[in-house]
């Protein structure tokens, strides 16, 4: 193995190094094509197989019944924050979100754009500190749909159970999605940016109901109209195909490994083992409150400003790599998604206990 660190960063994020290694085989030749996957015709049979079977390997691992469509998008998970309300407020119709940090406000502004939206919670007074409880807000009857963040990058705070209310919801899941499984049903659409817990940048996954697919007004343009992307199989124009690529390997990585279920037990393994780090007293201090805490980014400060820069720096000597907190919050934050392995967290909890004691306040 090549000299890797653990790569704590929020996103891009680290990844399988077997899948790692298959890819640059791949890059120079695909499957003895004599020709390099990031050279081959997005329709050639052998990039379509790869297309159906990502597909298909999303499919099993979350359980997604067939009248959703899956499909392969670009633009970035941002692209969703204005291609949402576009195919489903036309005429200004109302919707619902939840303000649980940097992710849902960036969202809720280009929603703006389109409709008439509600925030009957914003975590902000607090500095998404935590998400709302069903009890503490309101969904209006009109609202066609009610939007929120299931992992909260930035903040390290993540739904442990979803909002059930008698609404259609609409997700953000760029920073869990397959981290654990999921009730397909209580979703019109879910969608996840590639490059945290399912591949490389360059991919969005959407996963709509079908009965969706027509809401968009005449006037929209093609390429942001779910309707195109679907009736062409993501095919409309040409796919991320190094992406997709990436993301069906990560896939069947996932399944070899035992399917989500399995990984939750790992993610929520390793999750306990840094919270217990965290709880031990008051040097470490979590950023979360405790029944917001997510299993995906764990962000905390050290007594000081100072300590968190020195504790950073030593931590990277180490082979700890991007520890660094979001700029909105300062402090450090550990991203330690589905391929972030057990034995970098344990590495961690060490230096974190020998830090604190060399370094008392
Ligand atoms: C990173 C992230 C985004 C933004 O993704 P882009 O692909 O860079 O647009 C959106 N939502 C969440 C929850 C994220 O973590």
């Amino acid at each position: 193995m090549v000299d890797r660190v653990y790569n704590f960063s929020p996103g891009p994020a680290t990844l399988p190094y077997e899948v790692l290694q298959k890819a640059g085989k791949d890059v120079v030749n695909f499957q003895e094509t004599g020709i390099g996957l990031i050279e081959i015709s997005h329709r050639s049979k052998e990039f379509m197989a790869v297309v159906d079977e990502t597909e298909k390997n999303l499919r099993e691992l979350l359980n997604i019944s067939d009248n959703y469509r899956v499909l392969f998008l670009q633009g970035g998970a941002s692209s969703q924050f204005f291609m949402i309300p576009m195919n489903f407020l036309g005429g200004g119709q109302k919707a619902t979100y939840l303000n649980t940090g940097t992710w849902a406000k960036k969202a809720i502004k280009e929603a703006g754009l389109f409709g008439d939206i509600d925030v009957p919670f914003s975590g902000e007074k607090s500095n998404f500190n935590r998400v709302p409880k069903d009890l503490e807000f309101d969904v209006a009857e009109n609202s066609q749909y009610l939007y929120f963040v299931s992992n909260n990058t930035i903040y390290g705070t993540q739904f442990s159970s979803f909002p059930k209310k008698e609404k259609m919801l609409i997700c953000d899941m760029s920073s869990d999605i397959l981290s654990r499984p999921i009730d397909i049903e209580k979703f019109g659409l879910i969608f996840a940016g590639a490059q945290k817990n399912l591949g490389p940048a360059g991919v969005t996954i959407v996963i709509i109901r079908e009965d969706l697919l027509d809401r968009a007004p005449e006037s929209t343009p093609a390429m942001l109209s779910y309707r195109t992307h679907a009736d062409k199989g993501s095919m409309f124009n040409t796919p991320p195909c190094f992406a997709i690529y990436v993301v069906g390997e990560v896939l069947k990585w996932l399944k070899n490994m035992g399917g989500v279920e399995v990984i939750e037990k790992r993610n929520i393994e390793k999750a306990n083992l840094l919270y217990d780090a965290i709880d031990i007293d008051d040097y470490y201090r979590g950023h979360a409150e405790r029944g917001s805490r997510s299993l995906m980014n764990i962000s905390f400060n050290l007594p000081s400003a100072e300590l968190e820069g020195k504790f950073i720096n030593r931590a990277a000597a180490l082979g700890l790599s991007g520890l660094k907190g979001h700029r909105s919050i300062g402090g450090c934050r550990a991203s330690i998604y589905n391929a972030f392995p057990l034995e970098g967290v344990e590495k961690l909890v060490a230096f974190m206990a020998k830090f604190k004691d060399e370094n008392p306040v």
